[in-house]
Parts: structure tokens; sequence; C-alpha cells
């Protein structure tokens, strides 16, 4: 069966990594016309609560519940049509006690989460799957990491027709992303803070590190959609400082003016991208998918 809809899916590991990774390319889309699914692999038990103003002791006791409430909230200003949870636990920061627990994404074994997420997409029948990427060295926690094998894994095994029929009627989704956050991108910004002459909130080992840019194949211009990541960051109200300069100290506008899309790396393409086989760049997720938008 072909899915005639336009549909986006993507997986994330916590509440929050929806608005902070993506957030505008799926508020695009959605205003676009396409069905947007979100998959949270976890509740993000193990958040720290980043917002002093939210650091009491009935949010601390509660993280799972508030953080719950502050996805929907979130993933109701960004568009999404669906949110799905896999329910596993936050598995912490790397070191942390967490980790051990039986319960964590990271110890339930790989076969059954890629399962869990093969029965979703053939159910969903998304055309274009975006995740994280592979080199995740800049921030490592073991969720990310997971979330990215098991993307990977239940791509290609989704529409395999003789992988476990049980988990529902084959169907292969045609593009893979991973979502980047490039130099150029950062250094952009930099320069922008530096111009107004406000303090840049981007530390300096930050700027050192090595960029995904040689990865991108991909850029969509979301101009118009960073106001709605803003509002989608604000409902994380745990996660969020709403006086953060890295999230809030740049205008909208000149934040848009200074490098107004995100990057992406198609990592698997079922389809013939002319851009792209051209060395230029796509500007499109569903480029090459005979499909049209309402
Ligand atoms: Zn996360």
């Amino acid at each position: 069966m072909k899915n005639k809809t336009p549909t986006l899916l993507c997986v994330h590991a916590h509440p929050d990594d929806e608005s902070s990774k993506g957030a505008p390319t799926v508020a695009k889309y959605k205003q676009l016309g396409a069905r947007c699914i979100l998959v949270t692999a976890t509740g993000g038990e193990e958040g720290d609560i980043l917002n002093p103003k939210m650091d009491k002791e009935e949010v601390r006791e509660n993280l799972a519940a508030v953080r719950e409430a502050e996805l929907q909230e979130a993933t109701k200003v960004i568009g999404y049509d669906e949110v799905i949870k896999l329910g596993y636990r936050d598995s912490g920061m790397p070191g942390s006690e967490a980790n051990k627990r039986p319960d964590a994404f990271y110890n339930i074994p790989i076969e059954d989460s890629t399962d869990h997420l093969v029965e979703i997409l053939r159910e969903q029948q998304p055309q274009v799957v975006i995740t994280y990427p592979e080199d995740q060295s800049g921030y490592p926690h073991p969720d990310h990491l997971r979330v990215h094998d098991i993307s990977v894994r239940a791509f290609d095994l989704a529409g395999d027709p003789d992988y476990k029929p049980e988990l529902g009627q084959p169907f292969q989704p045609l593009k893979l992303y991973y979502s980047l956050w490039t130099k150029a991108k950062i250094l952009a910004i930099v320069e922008r803070f530096e111009k107004l002459g406000l303090e840049s909130p981007f530390p300096k080992d930050r700027l050192e590190r090595e960029g995904q840019d040689h990865l991108v194949t991909t850029q969509i211009d979301v101009a118009d959609f960073l106001d709605i990541q803003r509002r989608a960051l604000l409902a994380h109200q745990t996660q969020i400082d709403p006086t953060s300069p890295f999230w809030f100290g740049l205008p909208t506008e000149e934040q848009a003016d200074a490098y107004s899309s995100e990057d992406y790396h198609l990592a698997k393409s079922k389809v013939e991208v002319s851009s792209i086989s051209n060395g230029t760049l796509e500007t499109d997720l569903f480029d090459g998918i005979e499909l049209s938008f309402p």
C-alpha cells in the first residue's frame, strides 16, 4: 500500500529534543500540508531542571508527568499531528546511575526497540524520516546514540518483505535524513551577536569543535518558522530557561538574516534527487518523491 499524503516522521530521544532540533522544519512542512509525526523514545526522567524558576520540589517529584505535559504543549505549537512515545526510560548522561537500570532505553535489546520503530513506520508510512547523525561525539548521550542506531536499522527493515510480517505490512520509507549542527551556522550567529554588540553565549570550545558542514546535502529555509521554535522551546519550562541567551539572545529577524536554514544530510534515499546528483544542495525534503502537497 502506498501512502499518498506527504508524511514526515522525526525520531527523538527526550521531550524537548523535538523543539531544539528541527522544529522549524516540521512547522514548515506542516504548513505546506504534510502530516507530521513525532516518535519520542523516553520520558526524559533523568533531565535536570534548567530553569531556576521551575526548580521546586513538586516539579522534581513529578518530573516525568511535568515533561509529558510540556511535550504535549510544545508539539501542539510546532504542529505535529501525532506524538508516539516508545515508552522507554531515560538512560541518563554517560556514567550516571540511571545507565544501569534495565528499563533504560539503552539497555533495551536493540532488536526490540528497533522492532518497535519498524511497527510504527509500517503503520504510519512516512516517506521521509529524520533522525540524529552517526557522529554525535559533541553530545554522546546514550539515548541519542540509540535513536540513531534504531532509526537506521528500522528504515531498512520496515520495507523488507521477509522481516517479521507480524509487525505490519512492509512499507519502505524513501528518504532518511540526519539533522546536523554546522559550524557555518554557529559562526554566522556568533558574528551577528558581536555585530549587535551582544555577548555571544557560545563557549569557546564549541567554536573550536569540528563541524558537520562537510555532510550537508540539504538546506531547508526556515526563516519564517523561527518564532514557532522559540514558542515550542518555552513550553519546556523545566528544560529551557526563558532568559537563556543561547536560545533567545538574538531577535528572530536577526537570526533569520544571519542564517536562515536548518541543515541535513541525506543518509539513505530510494529515489533519485536531481539537485544532489548535480552537485548542488537540495532545498526540499520531499524532492524526488512523486507526491503532491494539497
Ligand atoms: Zn535529548
